[in-house]
Parts: structure tokens; C-alpha cells; sequence
């Protein structure tokens, strides 16, 4: 049976109703990316208007921009300000096309992918898949906490947050309360401190208007971190000055200090403290995440995909890895690229105009990581910048930041959103409206509904 569709020219075409994904036809060469994070994107840009056809593999029908995630979670920005849908992002772009559906198999000596919606051949496969979050294999904490790795982690963050707040005002058991308005965060990188002082400031400056009932001191945040510093890919300056941050905002610093429990109420650390807390926020690793049917000598530490320097999977002619996924083992990169935005970009933007290339079997030089510097901000107003040479902190790193990030935002609606949220935030200090509009329910809500505080005197009140 054929069935009538439009082709990317808006011509009519057919194909037959089979297993395969229906795609425009064409006689290119296919490029079939998976993952439209920076790293796809980045590929993508570089490969549109040209002679090839592209088609882009996502479980999500949009694009979204982790580095503010932790603002979506504290109520600060709306979650359509920073995900934006790629069949936006690719009008106009006739060589490309979209394909909602998850990778589940590559079978590399076919050279074709088994989705969740069917079947596909490519010439080239390029794995852009990103990393998830990584518990370190503690069931516990996995099924109790929250990570902060998706668009949907965000707004069970910010739901999460809301309905307890809402609880603590109803319980008129003091230690309940306690848990109910109690934040852990694990993990001292630029996710964590950034969600700590977002939290910190929203202790400070929304729980007073919006909770008059509750004193300020009710919501402790705790940070805790597994090394002896924060933002330990930073310059100590910035390690030190983010500390000084935080502290200043109240929030409270466990170091050498890793989780090895959590029961969904309680917080049990390796050196035996416990915090009786019922958000707990896990920022604290990730992993690589990637279809099944790659020979398992091309995983290494992180299960990122080993690659040369080209960015080519080790053993393969045609399958290549960019963004976080990748791991370009070399004498001089021996961890790989660090798993940032900037290493995604030049990836995708290396890999798009290597590929070309080595379709008209030009040269090809070897990728090369050019170091743009490092960003965090910790509250309004304040961040650390490791620019090179240049090391600062303060209100003018802070101002780079909100610029840096204002325009790496994907379209121009939702920069002006964004840009909008912020100028009101910054001179009133008010956030978005803060509506539970969907019931978060943790995973244990049993445990949490009975929680019984009755080893009291274990659980250590960590003083600030
Ligand atoms: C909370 C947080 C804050 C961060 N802050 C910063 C920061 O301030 N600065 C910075 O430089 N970096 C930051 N990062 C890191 C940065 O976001 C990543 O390095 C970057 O997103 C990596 O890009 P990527 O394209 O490799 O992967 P991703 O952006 O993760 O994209 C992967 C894509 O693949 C898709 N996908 C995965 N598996 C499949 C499958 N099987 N089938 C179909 N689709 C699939 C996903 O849906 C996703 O769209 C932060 C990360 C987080 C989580």
C-alpha cells in the first residue's frame, strides 16, 4: 500500500507503509544524527542547505537548555522560556528532517537504527545523546531524590518545593515541618551552586511574602560536597569566593561528605550524619546514556563512547560521537573533553564541516578544544568568572554571565522572555507566579506520609 506525503521541497512523493520511518526521498547521502542537544544542533547548523539529508532522532520534540534549569526549578523562569521545538528551529532548513522517536539499536553491519517508531538506514550515524543522571548505583537515593537532567526534573523540583512548603504551613508537628522545609543539595559543581544560592535567595526573599506564617530560618539548604571545595574545575578564587557566597546567603557547607542513604525523609552521609530533609536535589554525577548494539570496548569511565581525535567511534568508518557523550581519548586529553555546552558546540560545529569534507575526500585536521572559560553564578547579582588569565567574581561576572547565557538561549521569543524575567527580577526581586499545577508525587510517599522522627537524637542538627 503507498501512501501520499510531502518531501522537504513540498513536492509529493511515496513510499511504502513498512516498519521503516517514512522520510522524504533522496538521493544524498543520509546523515542521521540522535540527540538535538547543543552537540546535534551545533552539527546541524552547520550541515543545512547542504548536499545532504539530515535527519534529526529525539525522544523530545524540543531542544532545552540545561544550564538554567535550576531557575525553572526555583520558579524564577517558565519552562517554555528555555526549551524550544526543534520543527522551529529547522523551518526553513530543506535538507532537514525531524523524527520524534527514541534510538533503541544501532545495528552497525547494516548500518541501520531500531527506534521506538521503526526502522532506518544511514550512511553516516552520529551519536549526540548527552549524559543522565548518575546515582552512583544508590537505589535508595535514585528512587527518593531528585535529579535535575530534564525540562520534566525541573518542574518536579519546583512541584516538589511548592507542595511541601504548602504541607509545612498544615503540619503542627515540629519535626515534620522541619523535613517538609529542609533542602539537600549533593554535588558542589556549577549545577549545585547555582540551585543552592537560587534557593537560598528564594529563602531570603519569596518564603517571607509568600509564607508570612513561617520566620525565614525555617528553610535550611544544605550543600554538600564530596571533595574539600566547591567548583573544583575552577580557580581556587572562584572555589573560595563561591563559598563566601553562599555562606553569606546562609546556606550551609558539608564538605568530604558523600550520601550513601536516603529513605525519601532522611539523609544519611558516609561519615555517619543524618539530615532529616525532604527535598533532596542530586546534582552529583552524570553518565552517558546511548543506544544499545556498540561493542562494549568503545565504553569508557562515565560510559561515554571512546572516539579519536576525528571524533570517530574507535572500530567503526561511519558512526561518530560529539557533546558529552564523547570521549576523545588522546596524550593530551587522557578524561576526555570536559561535559560542557562550549565542548558539545565545537564538536557539532567540527563534526559538520569534517563530514562534509570527508564526503568529497578532502583533509581532514584533527579537533582541537579551545578553552572560552568557565561561568557560575551563585544568587542575583553575583558569579565567578575563570576567563583565561582573567580571574573575577563579583557583580561584573555576574552581568557576563546573564549576557553569555541571555544569548546562547535558542530563539529570539525566548531570549526576550527570559531577558524579561530577569530585569523584574532583578529590580523587584519577584519570580514567575509559583502554581502547583500538577499533583508531584514522590516515589515513596508512603514513607514520607509516615515519617517517624522517633530516632530523633541521631539525626544531626548540622549548625550553620
Ligand atoms: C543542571 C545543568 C546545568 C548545566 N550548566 C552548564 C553551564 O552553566 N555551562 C555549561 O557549559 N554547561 C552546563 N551544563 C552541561 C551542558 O548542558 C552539557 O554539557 C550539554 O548539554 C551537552 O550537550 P549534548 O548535546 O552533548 O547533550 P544534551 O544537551 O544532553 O542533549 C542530548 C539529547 O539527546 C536526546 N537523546 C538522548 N538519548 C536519546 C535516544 N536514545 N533517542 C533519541 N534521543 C535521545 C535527549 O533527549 C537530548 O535532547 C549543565 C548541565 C546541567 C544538567
Amino acid at each position: 500500500m503507498n501512501v501520499k506525503h510531502l518531501n522537504n521541497n513540498s513536492k509529493e512523493s511515496s513510499c511504502k507503509v513498512t516498519n521503516d520511518i517514512c522520510l522524504p526521498d533522496s538521493d544524498l547521502p543520509r546523515v542521521v544524527i540522535i540527540g538535538g542537544g547543543f552537540a546535534g544542533l551545533a552539527l546541524i547548523e552547520k550541515l543545512k542547505h547542504k548536499e545532504v539529508q539530515v535527519v534529526l532522532f529525539d525522544k523530545n520534540n524540543f531542544h532545552q537548555f540545561q544550564p538554567l534549569f535550576y531557575q525553572v526549578a526555583t520558579s524564577a523562569l517558565e519552562p517554555d522560556s528555555i526549551v524550544f521545538p526543534f520543527r522551529k528551529q529547522f523551518k526553513g532548513y530543506k535538507n532537514v528532517v525531524f523524527r520524534l522517536a527514541e534510538v533503541e539499536k544501532i545495528q552497525p553491519s547494516s548500518n541501520t537504527l531500531i527506534t521506538s517508531k521503526g526502522k532506518i538506514h544511514y550512511d553516516y550515524l552520529v551519536l549526540a545523546t548527552g549524559t543522565t543522571t548518575n546515582f552512583f548505583g544508590m537505589d535508595s537515593v535514585a528512587q527518593n531524590s531528585l535529579g535535575m537532567k530534564d525540562i520534566r526534573d525541573s518542574l518536579n523540583i519546583r512541584h516538589m518545593m511548592l507542595q511541601n512548603l504548602e504541607q509545612a504551613a498544615i503540619t503542627c508537628d515540629d519535626d515534620v515541618r522541619d523535613a517538609l522545609t529542609n533542602f539537600v543539595i549533593v554535588g558542589g559543581g556549577p549545577a549545585g551552586v547555582e540551585m543552592a544560592g537560587a534557593l537560598a535567595e528564594f529563602c531570603k526573599y519569596i518564603l517571607p511574602k509568600d509564607y508570612p506564617e513561617y520566620p525565614s530560618s525555617i528553610m535550611n539548604i544544605y550543600l554538600i560536597e564530596a571533595n574539600d571545595e566547591l567548583l573544583s574545575t575552577m580557580s581556587d578564587k572562584a572555589s573560595s569566593k563561591t563559598l563566601k557566597y553562599l555562606k553569606d546567603l546562609n546556606v550551609k557547607i558539608l564538605f568530604n561528605e558523600s550520601v550513601s542513604d536516603y529513605d525519601g525523609s532522611q539523609v544519611s552521609t558516609k561519615s555517619g550524619k543524618k539530615i532529616l530533609a525532604m527535598n533532596l536535589i542530586w546534582t552529583a554525577g552524570v553518565k552517558g546514556q546511548f543506544p544499545k548494539g556498540l561493542d562494549e570496548k568503545h565504553v569508557v569511565k562515565g560510559n561515554r563512547i571512546k572516539t579519536d581525535s576525528y571524533l570517530k567511534v574507535e572500530g567503526s568508518e561511519n558512526i561518530f560521537a560529539i557533546g558529552d557523550i564523547a570521549a576523545m581519548i588522546t596524550e593530551n586529553t587522557p578524561k576526555g573533553h570536559p561535559q560542557v555546552a562550549q565542548t558539545a558546540i565545537q564538536q557539532g560545529k567540527y563534526l559538520g564541516e569534517s563530514l562534509l569534507k570527508l564526503m568529497k575526500n578532502k583533509h581532514i585536521e584533527p579537533f582541537h578544544y579551545k578553552d572560552k572559560g568557565s561561568l557560575a553564578t551563585v544568587g542575583k547579582r553575583k558569579a565567578v568568572a575563570d576567563l583565561g588569565k582573567f580571574k573575577f567574581a563579583g557583580y561584573f561576572a555576574w552581568l557576563l554571565w546573564s549576557i553569555v547565557h541571555l544569548l546562547s538561549i535558542s530563539g529570539f521569543r525566548n531570549r526576550l522572555m527570559v531577558g524579561f524575567n530577569w530585569a523584574v527580577s532583578y529590580f523587584t526581586y519577584e519570580k514567575s507566579n509559583r502554581l502547583i499545577i500538577r499533583n508531584f508525587k514522590p516515589q515513596t510517599v508512603s514513607q514520607q506520609t509516615k515519617l517517624k522522627i522517633d530516632n530523633k537524637e541521631e539525626v544531626e542538627n548540622i549548625t550553620r
